[in-house]
């Protein structure tokens, strides 16, 4: 026995959140969409996890950061899915999908029938185990994808304070968490596999401002190694980490951020996969019609770039959320999805955005120092393709987001070093 809807979403995430919004906008009707999530809340803005939910005072804690309060949109509590007609199945795992029979099964054993599916299943952290370390099943070694993670890492910091926390991994999740950390008054020492952190976007010069300011606050970063195992004391608790280098660190809590996985495993040999993710086109529409996927599951054409791509960020999840249900409910009216990349992130009073590419020839501006705004551009064969900036204005932002999609020529580079900021202005 089962029941049927007009739309399925299976996960729920930001991307969900954000397409229940949009479904209620476009004029869905009671009873016609269904969301199916293996988490037992409603969805929420799970960039909250590494920073206000980690805070020692006042900590954010749902309902507050429900979807869509990200974006100053309504707060879409289990209150709000009710009274708009939206069936919300949470704590329930989706276990199989036939994507060319239109049906699904839950872990509960229900079969589902759609007519549109929509894939928001997200990601799942890697795991130490897969790189050969064994033991991060410990209970002060933490990951952070989910609420039940970030509820088990609140826990792991309040028993540690003053204690010593390695950090494993020099990535979004490792520098946002190493800040919460000594907010939370606890050692810090960071591993990096790398020569400096978040090194996929950041240049050296960017990297160096934020680590200095790191280390000012007590922050120890060891370089070029990775962990390679653990030492534990009677109760299965890990006391510290061995890293490949030779040195030994004490550890009352781990924190581990290397990477993610999407989870797309339900659709493997239904669907094309490409880049690691579930390739959609400009309507986030997969290579069966019916089925669609928004968010860190989706590899889609960057319009701008001419190339396909797969993002984890939270600005996508949601723009690309909101486009997929337009693509459904108003096919006419809807155009090729053309995305701008934007990736941000806060830790201690720091607060950047990111617009664009980054690639080609780097171009750093303004006073690198707290409490400044600075940033860098990046040229690619004579265009700016990309823009960073450090404590901007909201306008500011704006600004250069809007600078950076129209690709404007750049004919001298330290005219441009010059101009700093200014350029995006005049653009
Ligand atoms: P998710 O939000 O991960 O949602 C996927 C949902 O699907 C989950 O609820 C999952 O449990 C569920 N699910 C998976 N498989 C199944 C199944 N088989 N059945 C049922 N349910 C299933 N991005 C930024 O740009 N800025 C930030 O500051 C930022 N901070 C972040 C902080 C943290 C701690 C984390 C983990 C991520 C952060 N991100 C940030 C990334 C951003 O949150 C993700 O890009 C975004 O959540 C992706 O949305 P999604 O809906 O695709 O996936
Ligand atoms: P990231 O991909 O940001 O960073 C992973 C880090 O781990 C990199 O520094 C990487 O180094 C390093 N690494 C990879 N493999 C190993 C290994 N075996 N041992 C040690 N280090 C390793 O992932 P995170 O885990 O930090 O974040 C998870 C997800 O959450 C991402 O999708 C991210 O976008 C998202 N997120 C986004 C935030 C934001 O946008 N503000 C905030 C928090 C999370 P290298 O680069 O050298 O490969």
């Amino acid at each position: 026995m089962g029941r049927a809807f007009v739309y399925v979403i299976v996960g729920g995430g930001v991307a969900a959140g954000y397409a229940a919004l949009e479904f209620t906008r476009k004029g869905v009707s009671d009873g016609e969409l269904c969301i199916i999530s293996d988490e037992p809340v409603a969805p929420y803005e799970r960039p909250a996890l590494s920073k206000g939910f980690l805070l020692p005072e006042d900590p954010t804690r749902l309902p507050s950061f429900h979807t869509c309060v990200g974006a100053n949109d309504e707060i879409l509590t289990p209150k709000w899915y009710k009274e708009h007609g939206i069936e919300l199945v949470l704590g329930t795992r989706v276990k199989s999908v036939d994507a060319r029979r239109l049906t699904l099964v839950t872990s509960t054993g229900e079969t589902i029938t759609y007519n549109f599916l929509i894939i928001a299943t997200g990601a799942r952290a890697l795991k130490l185990e897969e790189f050969g370390v064994e033991g991060s099943d410990a209970e002060n070694v933490c990951y952070l994808r989910d609420l039940s993670d970030a509820d088990r890492l609140a826990t792991a910091i309040q028993s540690s304070s003053n204690g010593n926390a390695v950090v494993i991994g020099g990535g979004y999740i490792g520098m946002e968490c190493a800040a919460s950390l000594v907010i939370n008054k606890i050692n810090v020492t960071m591993v990096l596999a790398g020569a400096h952190c978040m090194a996929r976007l950041f240049t050296p010069k960017i990297a160096t401002f934020y680590e200095d300011y790191y280390m000012g606050k007590g922050v120890k970063f060891i370089k070029g190694t990775v962990l390679t195992s653990f030492e534990f004391d009677s109760d299965k608790k890990v006391t510290a980490v061995n890293l490949k280098d030779g040195n030994q660190l004490p550890a009352d809590l781990v924190v581990v951020g290397i990477g993610i996985r999407p989870n797309i495993s339900l659709f493997e040999g239904q669907l094309i996969i490409e880049k690691g993710g579930i390739k959609v086109n400009s309507q986030m529409q997969s290579s069966e019609s019916s089925v669609y996927a928004i968010g860190d599951v989706a590899t889609f054409p960057v319009k701008l770039y001419g190339e396909m791509r797969r993002l984890e960020h939270v600005d996508f999840a949601r723009k690309s959320a909101r486009h997929a249900v337009s693509a459904i409910m108003e096919p006419e009216k809807t155009g090729e999805f053309d995305y701008l990349p934007c990736f941000y992130s806060r830790f201690f009073a720091f607060s950047w955005q990111f617009y664009g590419d980054h690639v080609g020839e780097v171009v750093h501006f303004g006073e690198y120092d707290e409490g400044k705004v600075f940033g860098a551009y990046w040229v690619k064969e004579g265009h700016l393709v990309g823009c960073f900036l450090e404590g901007g204005t909201k306008e500011q932002y704006e600004t250069i987001s809007k600078a950076t999609q129209l690709k404007p020529a750049v004919t001298d580079m330290e005219e441009l070093e010059r101009e700093g900021l200014g350029f995006t202005q005049t653009v």
